[in-house]
């Protein structure tokens, strides 16, 4: 019989083919991964040539993200093709998390580098990210994004209407084409402000009304409108502030209205001083217990606060209405639940009701025509598609929830 010559390696040998320490190579043979000949007379172990090559495809599959013991089932025709579209998909997963990865670090050095030439736009969002770091902690969300060098401004924006740092800029500009144009910045009418105004029973009547996130004002003009009352209509975007200024010129109330461009968060005013705070649609910025407790010392005793605030209107909801919320504004409840708040903060309800559909479908049709103008003169763009999936939304399930409108009264 031909005696068959078989080329054996030394184990120097074997690991620099494989391209692994000495130990690893030892460790598979612990494993039985491996079992080499051994020298007849010193003993020295010998790897041929087969098993070499096997263990170096044993290490490409590994590097596809399966165990030692999986590859070795994998080698004996043993494992289950479940597993590795199982495998599969985690590395999907993780490929994606590595994109995010890349797209943060890059949005990272575009802030911090002036230097670096415009890189290679992403088409990966950071919205994802953002809506994870946001639903983990709120707080630490904004507390990177003001250490990112944010003002506090931009991380409101990036909080709930951007949700991406990267393309902030574009998506706001955008954004802000189709808001500042209209004619109120969140869903109410003259009507439901009166409805809870003209209830406040005040005597010496009411002198002092803040509005916070006024917006372009349409409720402070109206309140000045309806008192002789000084009206301090705050928000942190100048041209809106800009916008009310000339309206309350061109209405002669301007003697009354007073702009102030500050923060909600931190009332640039003496404490007490307020006899009515009122605020539509924009103390979920800050958070609803928040707010309450926050505005409160700012109110003069026996004073009162409105908030309007995003609440289910119905016990059975939807699956996209609770999906869209979930991402929007996953603080949202039932009226009841913010009624039980407020007492809890020291008010008692006066007046509480949602928001009638009507003040709703104004709205939405007055976005409606601004987001048909913005799209025939910017083309389409993120910002808009967020917009339209916000008014399908409301035709589809918009009985599903509404704002809670909240007349208190401190105690
Ligand atoms: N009350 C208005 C606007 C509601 S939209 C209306 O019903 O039409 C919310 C408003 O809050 C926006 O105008 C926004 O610019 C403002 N805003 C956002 N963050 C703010 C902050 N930190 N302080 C003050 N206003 C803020």
């Amino acid at each position: 019989m031909k005696e068959e010559l078989v080329t054996l390696y030394s184990i120097k040998e074997a690991t620099e083919k494989i391209g692994v320490a000495r130990s690893t190579l030892l460790y598979y043979e612990k494993l039985g991964l491996i079992k080499p000949e051994r020298h007849p007379e010193n003993r020295y172990r010998l790897y041929s040539e087969a098993a070499i090559n096997r263990l170096i495809i044993l290490r490409q599959i590994q590097k596809a993200g399966l165990s030692l013991k999986e590859c070795h089932r994998f080698m004996e025709g043993k494992l289950n093709p479940a597993l590795i579209r199982q495998r599969m998909q985690d590395l999907e997963g993780q490929i994606e998390d590595l994109r995010q990865a890349g797209a943060v670090l890059r949005a990272l050095l575009n802030r911090t580098d002036e230097e670096t030439p415009s890189l290679k736009p992403t088409d990966n969002s950071l919205k994802p990210w953002h809506m994870a770091f946001e639903k983990q902690s709120a707080e630490a969300h904004t507390i990177w994004l003001m250490q990112q060098g944010f003002s506090e401004k931009e991380t409101i924006h990036i909080r709930w209407v951007s949700r991406d740092m990267e393309n902030h800029n574009d998506y706001m500009e955008n954004f802000l084409a189709v808001f500042s144009q209209m004619k109120r910045q969140g869903p109410g009418s003259e009507t439901s402000t009166l409805r809870s105004f003209n209830q406040i029973k005040a005597d010496p009547p009411i002198q002092e009304i803040l509005d916070v996130g006024c917006g372009k004002g349409a409720t402070s003009l109206l309140l000045a409108k309806s008192t002789k009352a000084q009206v301090t209509a705050l928000d942190n975007h100048q041209p809106f502030l800009d916008h009310l200024d000339s309206e309350s010129k061109r209405q002669g109330l301007e003697r009354q209205i007073t702009t102030v461009n500050g923060s909600m968060t931190a009332l640039p005013f003496e404490k007490e001083h307020f006899d009515l705070i009122w605020s539509e649609g924009a103390a979920y910025i800050m958070g609803f217990e928040k707010a309450l407790a926050d505005w409160k010392p700012y109110l003069k005793n026996g004073g009162h606060l409105f908030i309007s605030e995003a609440v289910w209107a119905k016990a059975q909801r939807s699956a996209e209405c609770e999906a869209f919320w979930e991402r929007e504004y996953p603080a949202i409840t039932d009226l009841e639940t913010r009624i039980k708040q407020t007492e809890e903060a020291g008010y008692r309800v006066i007046d509480s009701f949602l928001l009638p559909l009507n003040d709703w479908l104004t709205f939405y049709d007055d976005m409606e025509a601004q987001l048909k103008m913005a799209i025939t003169q910017y083309g389409p763009h993120p910002a808009f598609e967020d917009m339209q999936q916000e008014m399908d939304l409301f035709r589809n399930y918009g009985e599903e929830y509404s704002y809670g409108c909240l007349l208190l009264k401190k105690i």
